[in-house]
């Protein structure tokens, strides 16, 4: 067989609006669990599929099966994906949509418990393709007789062993039992315990069996680390990351082409020589920049996996995994990029809550841990700034011939009757002001990661596993300022608060303490955010959606009171967010007074 990792989508027969929808979302290669399904779904044939969480099986069974729906073909749902929760769900029907957003008046339906009957209801009569759901909820619907399974011809099983640990699997073995019986099955887990192997014996028809396991492979003198994705963004953490590692040339990887191009821009926005290796570039234009990274024209290179296999460029001191990889073999090919020629090197992971399981599949793939990391704070990018500053200094006065400076000053103090300190203050300033010493005034991070809870401790302690670690805020309990915000999201949804935390904490990257009250109402709710939100944030914010319904967040006067809307208040400063959009340098240079020291 052919290394799967040279696979392209295009490779495969998928439906042409398919493809493209593929194309656009800047996938660029086939994971190792997608490689392999594409073509047995394709074919028709079902799959038993074990694979962890993290390595794109939606994207395994809804690209070859979304191929296969009729569009024109009206009447029952024609594909049906069980999930073990009610958010699996939302998010799997999300991406289905996303896949298929070429296919003309396609149709997809979450249906969870927890949820009114109504919507559900409305959708299942308007008609569907598919329908993606919890089992309960679904056999509600079967014995209403409100769902109907005889168009049925393909289900999917995601997470089947999760299905089983929520005690849903006799609901999963009727459901199935209940679809026509030439449909397709597809069974994906991250495990395949006896229960789950007996319904696939049941259910399966000579099913082509996949598994992608981590193979262990050893990997050389590389430290590293990994930062627990929260409270800000990822663009955010990964400049302080940029500004305090001592790197020569850094490599990062993000998922697709679409990012390589996005976050080279936002870093040349922020002054580094950053460019784009991804597998659009022409040959030509990739070699040019490699061949500028080892020259040091280049510092940083934002690349795909495949884009940069076989980079060899002893100057790379970091590797930076902003998207974490979505199989473990990646990342160790990805780290191998660093600590070339006997150097050492260092490789950083940002791991969000949900990729946990893929930090722990790729510890004990490498066999080695990856430590926690704590985010570079304000005065730590002040210390390194100060560091820098007084190098400059150090430098100048050696290679430079000073005499001319050394006259003029001394004119200058004895017209002023000024001390030498005051003069070079002042003189300083004026060097430093485009680049203040003194970062502009951004949240201090609490260092809220998962960690603590991955080791099955108690999450409110703190366990000195790193010394250096920022000491832990009682959650919610800080006296901040906030504002009301009114969201178009209420009981009629079915939205709980719960909800809305998550799209807030995993969609708009505030973190959950940051999160005041949340109250629901019939058709809206509202929800209590830190003032001073930044626009672009706010735009963000905007542009969410919760269950499928757009939040059109509004402001709503100020937070703490329940009720008080009105008495608008427009946003002050930036605390609580993010610097979004990065424009801080020089922030001080009008007044050269910060508003914030970073130390007392
Ligand atoms: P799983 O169901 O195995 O946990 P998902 O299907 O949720 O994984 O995919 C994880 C993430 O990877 C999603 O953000 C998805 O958009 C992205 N992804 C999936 N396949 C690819 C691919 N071939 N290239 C780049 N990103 C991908
Ligand atoms: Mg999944």
């Amino acid at each position: 067989m052919s290394d799967d990792r040279t696979m392209l989508f295009s490779d495969f027969p998928l439906a042409a609006p398919i493809l493209r929808a593929v194309e656009e979302l800047g996938y660029e290669t086939p994971s190792p669990i997608q490689a392999k399904s594409l073509p047995a779904l394709l074919e028709g044939r079902d799959v038993l599929g074990m694979a962890q969480t993290g390595t794109g099986k939606t994207a395994a069974f809804a690209l070859p099966l979304l191929s296969r729906i009729e569009i024109d073909r009206r009447g029952g749902p024609q594909m049906l994906v069980l999930a073990p929760t009610r958010e699996l769900a939302i998010q799997v029907a999300e991406a289905m949509q996303a896949y298929a957003r070429h296919l003309p008046d396609f149709h997809v339906l979450p249906i969870y418990g927890g949820q009114s009957m109504e919507p559900q209801l409305r959708g299942l009569k308007r008609g569907v393709h598919v329908v993606v759901g919890t089992p309960g909820r679904i056999q509600d619907h079967l014995k209403r007789g409100t769902l109907k399974l005889d168009q049925i011809r393909s289900v999917v099983l995601d997470e089947a062993d999760e299905m089983l640990r929520m005690g849903f699997i006799d609901d999963v073995d009727e459901i199935l039992g209940r679809t026509p019986a030439n449909r397709q099955v597809a069974l994906f887990s991250a495990t395949m315990p006896d229960q789950i192997r007996r319904i696939a014996q049941r259910h399966l028809r000579n099913p082509v069996e996949i598994a992608i396991q981590s193979s262990t492979s050893t990997v050389k003198a590389i430290n590293q680390r990994y930062w627990a994705v929260s409270g800000m963004h990822k663009l955010d953490a990964l400049t302080r990351i940029l500004e305090v590692e001592d790197f020569d040339a850094a490599i990062i990887f993000v998922r697709t082409k679409v990012a390589t191009t996005e976050l080279a821009e936002k870093l040349e926005a922020r002054g580094y020589a950053a460019s784009a290796l991804n597998g659009d570039m022409n040959q030509a234009m990739r070699e040019k920049a490699i061949d500028r990274l080892k020259r040091g024209t280049l510092d940083i290179v934002i690349a795909t996996d495949v884009a940069a296999r076989g980079i060899d460029v002893p100057r790379i001191t970091h590797v930076i995994n902003y998207d974490i990889p979505l199989d473990t073999e990646s990342y160790v090919h990805r780290i191998g990029r660093t600590g070339r020629a006997g150097r050492s090197g260092e490789a950083i992971l940002f791991v969000a809550p949900r990729e946990r399981r893929m930090l722990t599949a790729i510890e004990r793939a490498t066999g080695q841990p990856i430590t926690p990391m704590r985010l570079p704070s304000q005065s730590d990018i002040a210390d390194k700034r100060t560091a820098a500053f007084k190098d400059q200094i150090s430098e100048a006065m050696e290679s430079q011939d000073l005499a001319f400076f050394e006259t003029l000053i001394e004119e200058y103090q004895a017209e002023h009757d000024l001390g030498l300190a005051e003069i070079a203050a002042a003189l300083a300033f004026l060097a430093q002001k485009d680049r203040p010493l003194l970062p502009a005034d951004a949240p201090e991070t609490p260092q809220l990661g998962f960690e603590d809870r991955r080791d099955g401790r108690d999450g409110g302690r703190d366990h000195g596993r790193d010394a250096n670690r920022e000491p832990r805020r009682p959650r919610g309990g800080e006296d901040i300022a906030r504002v009301k915000y009114r969201i178009e999201i209420g009981h009629a949804h079915g939205v709980q608060p719960k909800n809305i935390v998550g799209a807030l904490a995993n969609e708009a990257g505030i973190e959950s303490r940051y999160i005041g009250a949340i109250r629901i109402f019939d058709d809206h709710s509202t929800v209590d955010l830190p003032e001073g939100m930044p626009a672009d944030v706010f735009q963000q914010l905007k542009r969410l959606h919760v269950l499928g319904v757009p939040l059109d967040i509004s402001e709503a006067g100020p937070g703490g009171h329940d009720d008080d809307r009105g008495n608008r208040r427009p946003p002050a400063g930036n605390r609580r967010f993010a610097g979004r959009s990065g424009q801080d340098h020089g922030h001080h240079a009008g007044s050269g007074k910060p508003r914030r020291k970073p130390r007392g």
